[in-house]
C-alpha cells in the first residue's frame, strides 16, 4: 500500500477551492502536497449564490467563524425559497428549511395537519414552520437554547457572492499549505499501459505531476471528459432548461429578504437572491421554448432595481457524467454534472462529492470497489434530486405556454410516479435511502404545487379531533410568538456580520 502524496486539483471555482480547503484541513500538508491549477483567462462560472442548511456541516468541518465568513462573502441568511406563480399565476407558497410542527405518538405532523383540513380548518401549512413564518415577516436569528421552543431549532443557510466565497476559501487553503498555480492547461500525460493520468501540462510547458487528480474544471470537464473519455448522460427530457441569463442589481433598501425567491415565467423561472451589497437575479429557461433575446428582455423587465451590468448568458445541460470517478481522476462540481439551481443543490453536491472522496480515499492502488461505490452513490444522489426538481415543473395547473404544457405532460422518472401515487392516496411520503430532500421538503412542494390526497393517513386517528386541534393550535401559537421575538434580518446582520 502506497499513500497518495501528490493531489492536483484542476480549477479554482467554488468546487476547486472547496475541495482544496477540505483536503487541506482533513489530510493536512504533511499527508499530501495539494496543488490547485486555475486559469485567470478562463475564469469561473461566477454564479451560484444560494445554499441549503447542509453547508453548515461543511463550514463546521473547516472550523469557519460564521460571522467572519458572512462578512467576507457579503452574505445574508436564507430560511427557504418562495415559489411565486408556480402552481398557477397569482399563487405563491414557501418551501422552508426545518420541519413542520413535530411528530406526535409516532405519527407524522403532516398527517395531523391533513386531518385538520378534513375537520374544516384551512390553516396554511406554513403557519406550522417557524422558518416560513419568520421569512414572511423578514425576521432572522440563529437558534438559541430555550427548552421546548421552536427558537432552539431554527434551520438556515446562506446567500453569498460565489466569487468572494472562492477567494475566502483560497485564503483558507493557502493558509494550510495548499499551493496555487496560475496557468492554462493545454494537455495531459497518461500512462500508456494503465491509462492513469501522470501530469497536466501548462501552456508555458510546465508539467504538474500527481497521484490523484480532481477535476474541478467546470462544464468543460477537462480531465473526466476530454482526457478520460467519460460521456455525459443527458437529462434534457426531464430538465429541459438549458440556459440562464444572470444579472446583478443594486441593493434594494429594506428588502433583504431572508429567503430566495423563484418566480415561474413563460419558459422557465427567475431567481432573486439578496446579498448585502447587491441582489443576484437570473432567468433559467429552455431555448427550445423561448429565444435568448426574449428571455433577456423578460429578465430585464422584471427586476426590482436597475441592473449593475449587462446580463451574462450561461449555457448548460441537465445531467451527469456516466462515471464521476475513473482511474485516478475524480470529477467534482460542474465537471461531474449539473442540475438547474431551482433548489440550490450544486454547492451541496460539491460538498457531498468531497465527503464521499474522503470516506473512500484511495491509496496508489486505487481499489475498484471504492471507485464503484463512489460512482453508484453519486448517480443515486443525482437521481433523487432530479425527481424532486421534476415535481416542481410537472405538478402545475399552468398551461399558458408550450413550455408548461410540455412540463405537465412529460414522461416521469420511474421512482417519482410511486411518490405521487402514495401521496395521492393517503398523503404519505417516504424518504428513500437518505435522499437529500426529506419529507418536509416533499410535503411543502407537493402541497404548494396543488397536489391533493384522497384521505388522510388513518393512524392520525390515534388522536381525537379535539386533541388534534388543541395540539396544532398550540404549535401554531408557539411559532407565532417565536417569530414575534426574532429581530429583523437586516437588524441581525447589522448587529453581527455586516460587511
Ligand atoms: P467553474 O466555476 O466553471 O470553475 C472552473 C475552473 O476551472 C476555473 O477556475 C477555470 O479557470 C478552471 N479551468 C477550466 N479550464 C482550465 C484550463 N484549461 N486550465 C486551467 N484552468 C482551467 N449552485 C448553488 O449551490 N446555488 C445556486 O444558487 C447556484 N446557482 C447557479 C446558477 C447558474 C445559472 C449556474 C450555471 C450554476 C449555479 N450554481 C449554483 C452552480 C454553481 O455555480 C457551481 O456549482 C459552482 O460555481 C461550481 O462551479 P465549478 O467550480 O465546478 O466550475
Amino acid at each position: 500500500m502506497e499513500t497518495i502524496r501528490k493531489i492536483v486539483i484542476v480549477g479554482g471555482g467554488t468546487a476547486g477551492w472547496m475541495t482544496a480547503a477540505a483536503l487541506s484541513k482533513i489530510l493536512g500538508a504533511n499527508y499530501a502536497e495539494i496543488t490547485l491549477v486555475e486559469s485567470d483567462d478562463i475564469g469561473t462560472v461566477g454564479v451560484g449564490e444560494a445554499t441549503i442548511p447542509q453547508i453548515n456541516i461543511f463550514n463546521r468541518l473547516l472550523g469557519l467563524k460564521e460571522d467572519d465568513f458572512i462578512r467576507q462573502t457579503h452574505g445574508t441568511f436564507k430560511l427557504g425559497i418562495e415559489f411565486v406563480d408556480w402552481a398557477r399565476k397569482g399563487h405563491s407558497y414557501f418551501h422552508p428549511f426545518g420541519p413542520y410542527g413535530f411528530d406526535m405518538k409516532g405519527v407524522s405532523f403532516h398527517a395531523f395537519w391533513q386531518k385538520l383540513q378534513t375537520l374544516g380548518v384551512s390553516d396554511s401549512i406554513s403557519d406550522y414552520n417557524l422558518q416560513a413564518v419568520a421569512a414572511r415577516e423578514g425576521k432572522f436569528m440563529r437558534p438559541v437554547q430555550v427548552e421546548n421552543s421552536p427558537l432552539s431549532t431554527i434551520a438556515y443557510a446562506f446567500h453569498f457572492d460565489a466569487g468572494l466565497y472562492a477567494k475566502f476559501l483560497r485564503r483558507f487553503s493557502e493558509g494550510l499549505g495548499a499551493q496555487r498555480i496560475e496557468g492554462r492547461i493545454v494537455s495531459a500525460d497518461k500512462n500508456a499501459e494503465t491509462g492513469f493520468l501522470e501530469a497536466v501540462v501548462l501552456g508555458d510547458g510546465r508539467r504538474i505531476e500527481g497521484d490523484l487528480f480532481i477535476d474541478c474544471s467546470g462544464f468543460r470537464g477537462l480531465l473526466i471528459g476530454q482526457q478520460m473519455g467519460i460521456d455525459y448522460e443527458d437529462w434534457s427530457k426531464w430538465l429541459p432548461n438549458n440556459r440562464a441569463w444572470a444579472v446583478p442589481t443594486a441593493r434594494v433598501h429594506d428588502n433583504q429578504t431572508p429567503y430566495t425567491r423563484s418566480t415561474a415565467r413563460e419558459a422557465g423561472w427567475q431567481w432573486r437572491i439578496p446579498l448585502q451589497h447587491r441582489t443576484g437575479n437570473g432567468y433559467v429557461f429552455s431555448n427550445n421554448f423561448i429565444d435568448e433575446q426574449a428571455a433577456m428582455d423578460t429578465l430585464l423587465q422584471n427586476l426590482d432595481a436597475p441592473p449593475l451590468k449587462d446580463p451574462m448568458l450561461v449555457k448548460f445541460q441537465g445531467g451527469h457524467r456516466h462515471k464521476f470517478w475513473e482511474k485516478n481522476v475524480v470529477a467534482i462540481g460542474l465537471s461531474s454534472g449539473f442540475m438547474e439551481p431551482l433548489e440550490s443543490t450544486s454547492i451541496h453536491l460539491i460538498q457531498v462529492g468531497i465527503a464521499k472522496l474522503l470516506q473512500m480515499f484511495p491509496d496508489k492502488g486505487f481499489e475498484q470497489a471504492d471507485i464503484n461505490r463512489y460512482n453508484r452513490l453519486s448517480v443515486l444522489e443525482y437521481e433523487y434530486i432530479r425527481d424532486f426538481l421534476v415535481l416542481h415543473f410537472n405538478q402545475t395547473e399552468r398551461d399558458d405556454s408550450e413550455y408548461w404544457r410540455y412540463c405537465r405532460n412529460m414522461e416521469l422518472p420511474p421512482r417519482l410516479q410511486e411518490k405521487y401515487d402514495l401521496f395521492r392516496s393517503r398523503g404519505r411520503i417516504f424518504r428513500e435511502n437518505e435522499e437529500l430532500f426529506n419529507d418536509t421538503s416533499w410535503f411543502a412542494v407537493m402541497v404548494g404545487q396543488g397536489m391533493t390526497w384522497r384521505g388522510y393517513d388513518p393512524v392520525a386517528d390515534v388522536m381525537s379531533d379535539e386533541d388534534v386541534k388543541r395540539q396544532l393550535f398550540g404549535i401554531k401559537d408557539a411559532i407565532r410568538k417565536s417569530s414575534d421575538y426574532m429581530p429583523t434580518h437586516e437588524d441581525f446582520i447589522r448587529a453581527n456580520c455586516a460587511m
